[in-house]
């Protein structure tokens, strides 16, 4: 797989910290609130941007048994670091895919007879029992089997010797909002959906689903965003933030009151001003659209505990930020300014852009120097 390696940190513009202990902590603390269920870990899309490698073996070596990844290939990462660990794949069976799934030991998710049906060949064909998880819809109409197909074929599915439905599971559409009805809907239906494989473990809850904690934990819970810091539950705090973004200064100037900053003039300085321009941009994850202009203004970096305003759009590569309130000559070339931090969480950064901190953390660019801590 093509795969830039990451910068040195004293040549990258950027540096992206990545605190493996806060990501541990924090799949204890889900693991803490559903204690009579195993708790997973969702890895995919690099482990939301953080880097799947480090991020498995820091979670295997906490005691995390199941990992659930969206691609095969990223099944096969998670494995070169977890050897013993299950390894289920959400985006199920491609149709090429089934002897590399079934080589490196990866259970797929299926969703439909059809897939449940090239599985038991593939298994069949090597003359061994492949695991595989059932993946129900039960309200979201995006992946799963329906329940009506479900109940017209699961005695059949069951009777398969080379089948082992080592999990049943769905996934619930809004448990970001608790108080919605659709949850207990999904619930309903999921109950309906486990009666038919009586023997095989269960699983629904992603990280909402945990922490806003009202709904049925079943036998294994799902958890992805907030093992990495992102706001689960509309507006319940996140845990422990994952992903620290500094940037590297590389110029300050004056603008004066009245010119225009940045492409298409898009903000005017009020004042006078010094800006600084940061050796990050768009293609770098920060999104085009948390820069600010005259009509609204922009999200903000912070430097020694105060925060400074992004000013005009931010550019592929450059970032300009007003710095006039900072003490004169505090800010300079070489300083470096925080965009992620214990408080500029993935959330707030996504807000200004009209997203969600899943597409920041999965929108990491590539440029950053890496640091693991923890
Ligand atoms: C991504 C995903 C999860 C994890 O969801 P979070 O909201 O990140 O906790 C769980 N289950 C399925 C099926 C998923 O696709």
């Amino acid at each position: 797989m093509p795969h830039t390696p990451p910068p040195p940190l004293d040549l990258a513009g950027a540096r992206l910290t990545i605190d493996l202990a806060a990501l541990v902590d924090n799949w204890r603390t889900l693991a803490a609130i559903t204690p009579a269920a195993e708790t997973a870990a969702v890895v995919k899309a690099d482990a939301y941007g953080i880097g799947i490698e480090p991020a498995v073996a820091a979670l295997r070596d906490a005691g995390c048994e199941t990992f659930f990844v969206a691609l095969p290939q990223e099944g096969i990462r998670a494995r070169a670091v977890a050897p013993k660990a299950r390894i289920f794949v959400l985006n199920g069976l491609f149709d090429e895919a089934g002897a590399t799934l079934a080589a490196h030991n990866l259970v797929p998710v299926l969703g439909s007879g059809e897939e449940i049906d090239q599985w038991s060949e593939i298994a069949r064909a090597r003359g061994r029992k492949l695991a595989c998880a059932l993946h129900v819809d039960t309200g979201m109409n995006r992946l799963g089997l329906g329940l009506d197909e479900a109940r017209a074929r699961a005695g059949e599915w069951l009777e398969r010797p080379q089948l082992d439905i080592a999990l049943v599971m769905s996934h619930l559409a809004c448990a970001d909002q608790p108080d919605r009805r659709e949850n207990a809907d999904q619930v309903d239906g999921f109950d309906a959906a486990t009666l038919l494989f009586p023997d095989a473990p269960a699983s629904l809850l992603n990280s909402a689903g945990i922490r806003a904690g009202r709904l049925p934990a079943y036998d294994l819970t799902r958890p992805g965003i907030a093992l990495y810091g992102g706001e689960a539950v509309d507006g319940q705090a996140p845990l422990k933030p994952v992903a620290r973004l500094d940037a590297r200064v590389i110029q300050v100037r004056r603008v004066a009151k009245g010119d225009a900053i940045g492409y298409g003039g898009a903000e005017t300085a009020k004042r006078d001003s010094r800006v600084a321009i940061l050796s990050i941009g768009y293609a770098d994850g920060v999104h085009r659209l948390s820069g600010s202009s005259d009509a609204a203004p922009g999200a903000h970096a912070r430097f020694d505990g105060r925060l400074y305003p992004l000013i005009g759009r931010i550019s592929m590569d450059l970032t300009a930020v007003d710095i006039t309130d900072a003490p004169e000559g505090s800010i300079s070339r070489g300083s470096w300014l925080s965009l992620l931090d214990d408080t500029l969480t993935v959330d707030t950064l996504a807000r200004h852009a009209g997203t969600i901190g899943y597409e920041v953390l999965t929108g990491l660019g590539r440029r950053y120097g890496r640091r693991y801590v923890g």
